[in-house]
């Protein structure tokens, strides 16, 4: 197969909502051009332009979303252009053109949010409605077929919702699955290898400054020998709900392994780094408790050098840990600095 188509197809594949908004659009496409040209061949040029306008734009938003890669915005505009479009087309053919609002709720709902369909769902119906009310006669031909319209337009409306939101959330809980450590949740190896090559191309076009700081328990197998796993796996969360109250917003905590921990910090420079570096020590002095005590790390970083690779710039920092591991535990390595031991010692043992 060419490759071109099979990339084409891997896209399809990867992305949910761009599959979506090429099904839509061409289903759009075929389903309407032809009622389009019939519309203008039998002389109902608002129908027909209106047939015309939503062919045209579901093209270029198409065309936009595949060129781009942002699917909101057309999904946006194509929601607006179909709502807009089958409700001047129910006012203007009546019973005839109401048919088309079932298909208008449902694909409305797989272009935006649940929410925002929902307010363009009830747009739709006020609209309808309201001009049923004030030219009676035009779209509906009496007040029983309204109703009937009403509640089964409705029921479609809420059904779609539920699913909707449903799949929604359901997508979303996966995504997070992918990149959280579901023990602690902090974020995983695979999504740290990910922000850190991020980082490292955001560095070489932008010139951004990053850090990281890769942090280790001292003596951690003591606390699993000595109270069991189940009480190892407590400290781990414990450790991971403090750092990240300790730390900025923008900060990244990342488990790397067992009780090796990574936090990746933007817009940081040396300096910096040394003082996350020792606010983290000192926040742990004073708040981490393990089932014998006071619970200790070492603490290696680096801060990504220009040019430099993110796997060296990773490399680094871990050898740094190493020697803050050699030089006694309880203390940080900071590009070369040594942030001396704090007066805490060993905790589990
Ligand atoms: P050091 O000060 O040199 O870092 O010593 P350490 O004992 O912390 O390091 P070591 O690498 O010898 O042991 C790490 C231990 O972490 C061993 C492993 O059983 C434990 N561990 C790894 N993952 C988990 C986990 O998910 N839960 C628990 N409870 N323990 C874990
Ligand atoms: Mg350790
Ligand atoms: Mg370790």
């Amino acid at each position: 197969m060419a490759r071109p188509l099979l990339r084409m197809l891997t896209r399809l594949r990867n992305d949910f909502q761009l599959s979506i908004i090429t099904l839509m659009g061409l289903i759009g496409v075929v389903g309407i051009t032809p009622y389009a040209v019939y519309r203008l061949l039998q002389g109902n040029l608002l129908v027909g332009v209106a047939d015309t306008i939503i062919v045209l734009s579901t093209t270029a938003a198409v065309i936009y979303a595949w060129r781009t890669g942002n699917t909101e915005k057309p999904g946006i505009f194509l929601a607006t252009v179909f709502t807009v479009g089958s409700t001047l087309v129910a006012i203007n053919l009546g019973v005839n053109g109401v048919f088309w609002i079932y298909p208008l709720v449902l694909f409305n709902f797989f272009m935006v949010t649940p929410g925002k369909a929902v307010i363009a769902t009830l747009l739709v119906l006020v609209s309808l409605v309201t001009h049923a009310v004030l030219v009676p006669g035009t779209v509906f031909q009496s007040t029983y077929q309204m109703t009937s319209f009403l509640v089964t337009s409705l029921m479609a409306g809420l059904l779609a919702f539920i699913f909707a939101y449903r799949t929604r959330s359901q997508r979303e809980q996966l995504q997070l699955l992918a990149i959280q450590d579901p023990l602690t949740g902090a974020r995983n190896r695979r999504s740290m290898n990910e922000e850190l090559k991020i980082a490292a191309s955001i560095h070489r076009r932008h010139g951004n400054n990053y850090g990281i700081l890769v942090m280790d328990l001292d003596h951690f197998k003591l606390i699993n020998d000595n109270f069991g796993h189940q009480a190892g796996d407590r400290v781990l969360t414990a450790f991971v709900n403090l750092i990240k109250k300790s730390s900025r917003q923008e900060d990244r905590l990342f488990r790397f392994g067992g009780e090796e921990f990574l936090m990746l910090l933007p817009s940081t420079d040396k300096p910096g780094l040394l003082a996350a570096a020792e606010h983290l020590q000192q926040q742990l002095r004073l708040h981490l408790q393990g089932p014998g005590g006071p619970v200790t790390m070492s603490i290696g970083g680096s801060i990504l050098r220009d040019g430099e690779h993110w796997e060296s710039w990773l490399q680094r920092a871990d050898q740094r840990l190493y020697r803050a591991k050699s030089a006694g535990r309880n203390c940080s390595i900071i590009e070369d600095e040594l942030q001396p031991a704090a007066p805490l010692q060993l905790g589990a043992s």
